[in-house]
């Protein structure tokens, strides 16, 4: 089975094909421009490469629940020549195939839970800290979607006591995505995340930001496993500084083992890598094929 995946970044679209072990046979890459630029490659990528399902995992924020007019949708966003683009339907009109959709960070975090890090696990939050930061919500089995869709990413935070730094977000100014996202880090310190040496300050006041957004999405959700990805956490060395961190705050007031005992399997980088947010697309896509393939009637 050949099934479609569309990674719908900000910053670049990633459109590929794959089957149902989770194996990436095929995929392209090239920058988000306007819509129409952009959308017209999508098609023509899948004009050439025939599929039965189309996963989507979309920046956003997106309309996502189903019977409301602006499912499908791209939204409110800022980003030029994007808000209230019917995503789906364009595609709809070329394609009629089942579609799967959701925002890329929930996408990722399916994946993670079909194929990767949370395999055979019932929830888990899937983070991603780049240009912005996502944080994709999958609890007692489902996505979660809500009123809108989870915006983990502007969650206020408390300010690092040796933090003078204003925040970048547009909308809160330092909000987690406006302190910590990767945008933050350079504007903070006058330097790209990756000039920095691996022993700097900027790491240690990273991760005080990203374990108190943790802390509080433990305490609020319970999550069987966090998955960190996106480019600043190829920064390795954030990855002890934050479990340190979260178990600073908690301060053993979860008492769970994977926490106590074993948090190096307990908050960790995505197992599908790289591929996380087009893996994940995909098993969205697998899941919308597997749905319409089965009798209504079928409990
Ligand atoms: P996007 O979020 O745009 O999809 P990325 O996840 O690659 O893409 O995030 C890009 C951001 O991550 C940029 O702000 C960049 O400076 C930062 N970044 C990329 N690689 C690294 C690295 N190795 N170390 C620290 N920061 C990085
Ligand atoms: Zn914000």
């Amino acid at each position: 089975m050949r099934i479609g995946a569309i990674e719908a970044g900000g910053t670049k679209f990633v459109c590929g094909v794959g089957n149902e072990q989770g194996v990436i046979e095929h995929s392209i890459s090239f920058p988000t421009e306007q819509q129409e630029a952009t959308l017209g490659k999508v098609i023509d990528y899948f004009r050439e490469n025939q599929v039965e399902a189309i996963g989507i995992g979309s920046f956003g924020p997106i309309g996502l629940h189903p019977g409301s007019p602006l499912y499908g949708f791209v939204t409110t966003t800022p980003k030029p020549g994007w808000a209230n683009c019917d995503f789906l339907g364009i595609l709809k009109q070329e394609f009629h195939v089942p579609y799967g959709w959701d925002t890329d960070v929930n996408a990722a975090a399916y994946g993670e839970s079909v194929w990767g890090a949370a395999k055979g696990l019932r929830s888990c939050l899937y983070y991603t800290i780049g240009t912005g930061i996502g944080i994709g919500v999958y609890a007692e089995g489902q996505l979660v979607h809500g009123l809108v869709h989870p915006e983990g990413g502007h969650v206020p935070v408390k300010r690092h006591p040796e933090d003078s730094f204003g925040g970048l977000c547009p909308y809160h100014g330092d909000c987690l995505e406006g302190m910590a996202a990767g945008p933050a880090l350079e504007a903070r310190w006058g330097k790209k995340g990756y000039e920095l040496s691996s022993d700097h300050e900027a790491w240690e006041m990273e991760a005080y930001y990203i374990a108190q957004s943790i802390t509080g999405a433990i305490l609020m959700l319970s999550p069987e496993k966090i998955i960190l990805g996106g480019g600043v956490m190829k920064q390795t060395q954030l990855f002890p500084l934050v479990r340190e961190a979260v178990r600073r705050n908690l301060n053993g007031y979860v008492s769970a083992v994977e926490i106590t005992d074993h948090i190096e399997h307990y908050i960790v980088p995505p197992r599908l890598g790289e591929q996380a947010g087009l893996c994940g697309a995909l098993a969205l896509g697998l899941r919308a094929y597997k749905q319409a393939h089965t009798p209504t009637n079928a409990v």
